[in-house]
């Protein structure tokens, strides 16, 4: 399947004072400008389960998701430009006002469906939803792109640059199908670090281990430390440190992963995680729709 994405990724090498200092060096993998829409890992989660539901001649992409979701509104941009009718099943009752992440999806012709949250935990299709898409003719795809195809998927991201030279890969981790991917795709010599986003979520290890074969399940770490109050929530010293390595790098990012994940990265810096020598790669997932939902003002880019 031809890729819809724009272009390769471009690898930005960083030039902190705080890395001359350490001996260590660090380079961003931008992933949020391959796609104005489909940013960041998403298009790299989605790819295979889109070329399958090509394959397999379907006509509808299923897939869950909340009124934020960067995984929403990029399955529904990645669908419309594949020729495939997008469904949402979205967390919680219809607002009056809908979020611009919605409205976006809605806008590339996603069709929405709002069920409890105690339907959405369970995964519940909606009969309605049902009726109208025959199940033979649709591809269901799980929140956030998770399972095996989202996976290997996530794995292509490291063919894309010449990663080999990395002595650590760094990203952000939501359900742990990124991380997964750049485990599987990693060589030995590279150790996988996962910034969680989640507030001690430590099932994520194990969710993230169910996608792998058996001999990399242990091939990566994930640090729990960096949640600034758990997930999609944010603090002052989050959002400075956003506008400060916006200031530093002219790298943006967004307060619910990528945000985190610099911000995981300095600290981590400071506490010489880092042996002198290492060369470190971030891995910028995109996400930065995800910032229309902050105040105007709050962020300088
Ligand atoms: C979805 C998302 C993630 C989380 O990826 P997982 O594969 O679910 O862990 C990280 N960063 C951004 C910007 C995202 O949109």
């Amino acid at each position: 399947m031809t890729a819809i994405i724009n272009s390769i990724p471009a690898l930005e090498p960083l030039a902190l004072p705080l890395l001359q200092q350490k001996k260590i060096t660090a380079s961003v993998l931008r992933l949020d400008a391959v796609h104005p829409v489909v940013s960041g890992n998403k298009w790299y989660k989605l790819k295979i389960y889109l070329a399958g539901a090509v394959r397999q001649n379907k006509k509808t992409l299923l897939t869950f998701g909340g009124a934020f979701s960067n995984h929403i509104v990029a399955t529904a941009a990645a669908c419309a430009q594949v020729g495939l009718q997008a469904v949402g099943i979205i967390r919680g009752e219809e607002a009056k006002q809908l979020s611009h992440t919605l409205l976006e999806a809605r806008s590339y012709g996603m069709q929405l469906h709002f069920v409890s949250r105690t339907a959405y935990r369970n995964k519940e299709i909606p009969g309605a939803v049902y009726q109208k898409f025959l199940p033979e003719d649709c591809i269901v795809v799980p929140e956030g792109g998770y399972g095996q195809e989202g996976m290997e998927g996530a794995a292509t991201i490291l063919s894309e640059i010449d990663a080999g030279s990395f002595t650590h890969l760094l990203c952000a981790v939501g359900t742990g199908t990124t991380l997964a991917g750049l485990a599987h795709g990693a060589a030995p010599h590279q150790q996988v670090v996962g910034i969680s986003v989640l507030k001690n979520n430590f099932s994520l290890e194990s969710a993230a281990r169910q996608l792998l074969p058996p001999h990399q399940q242990n091939d990566f770490k994930i640090l729990h430390p960096f949640h600034f109050g758990g997930y999609a929530k944010n603090t002052p010293s989050l959002l400075q440190h956003m506008n400060e390595w916006f200031r530093l790098t002219g790298i943006p990012s967004d307060f619910v992963y990528t945000g985190k994940l610099f911000a995981a990265f300095t600290q981590l810096c400071t506490e010489d995680f880092f042996p002198a020598g290492s060369k470190v790669l971030l891995v910028h997932s995109g996400g930065l729709q995800g910032n229309r939902s902050l105040p105007p003002g709050t962020l300088i880019f």
